[in-house]
């Protein structure tokens, strides 16, 4: 598990952690706005909410999380991005962990002084095809407009990433979602990494951490 606040690289931190151990991301803020996107009812539910910062309600964002586990791509273990984000949904996962006989090998928290977020944030954005992440000034492509990964030239931009959401973003996560770093230090399971760090030093960190083994 990831733990860190908006902008704090859980999202390209694990994209390489999927490349590198072969496990899948997942991402309910990528969920989100997958089922937006679609143009479900539940999608309909949720957009103003993801779009003004909010949180999304436990019981949506659990029943969401519960079903994805149980799909064949996940049996050999997944990375979570953005999920617990309350303690509700981090005691939910602990007993849809408990039943399936699993549990948590490493909750990482990314650790950033948020003077740095808004500035990631407004400079993120995304290859329109194959989802990989990129940064204005701190993760460009390697040839300016195509994507490194799959080649393509259309990029987009999330619709909440603008100034006056962010803060309500960062908000939501001192107020709802920090409470999880003492609910997982009290288990022994918090270990935390510099996210101030570049790119690549934060990924060796991660590593560094993975290698420790399984608590
Ligand atoms: P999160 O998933 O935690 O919201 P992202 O992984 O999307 O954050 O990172 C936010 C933005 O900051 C992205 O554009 C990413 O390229 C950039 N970024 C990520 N990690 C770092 C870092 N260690 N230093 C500088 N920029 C970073
Ligand atoms: P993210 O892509 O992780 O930055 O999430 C984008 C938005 O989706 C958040 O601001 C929330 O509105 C919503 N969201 C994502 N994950 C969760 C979650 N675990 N619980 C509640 N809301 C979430």
């Amino acid at each position: 598990m990831l733990l860190g606040p908006p902008g704090a690289g859980k999202g390209t931190q694990a994209q390489r952690l999927e490349r590198a151990h072969g496990l899948v991301q997942l991402s309910t803020g990528d969920m989100l706005r997958a089922t937006i996107a679609s143009g479900s009812e539940l999608g309909e539910k949720v957009k103003g909410i993801v779009e003004s910062g909010a949180l999304v309600p436990d019981d949506i964002i659990v029943s969401m999380i519960a079903e994805r586990i149980e799909q064949p791509d996940c049996a050999r273990g997944f990375i979570l991005d953005g999920f617990p984000r309350t303690v509700g949904q981090a005691e939910a996962l602990d007993a849809m962990l408990a039943e399936k006989g699993t549990g948590l090998d490493h909750v990482i928290e990314m650790s950033v002084e948020a003077d740095v977020l808004v500035r990631r944030i407004s400079g993120r954005y995304a290859c329109a095809k194959c989802g990989a992440g990129y940064h204005d000034e701190f993760q460009k492509p390697a040839k300016e407009g195509v994507c490194d990964r799959c080649g393509s030239t259309e990029f987009s931009r999330r619709a909440d990433d603008n100034a006056e959401t962010v803060r309500k973003r960062l908000d939501a996560y001192e107020e709802q979602t920090a409470p999880l770093l003492p609910y997982y230090r009290e288990k022994g399971l918090l270990r935390s990494v510099d996210a101030m760090a570049p790119i690549d030093q934060v990924t060796r960190e991660i590593e560094n951490v993975i290698a420790g083994g399984e608590h």
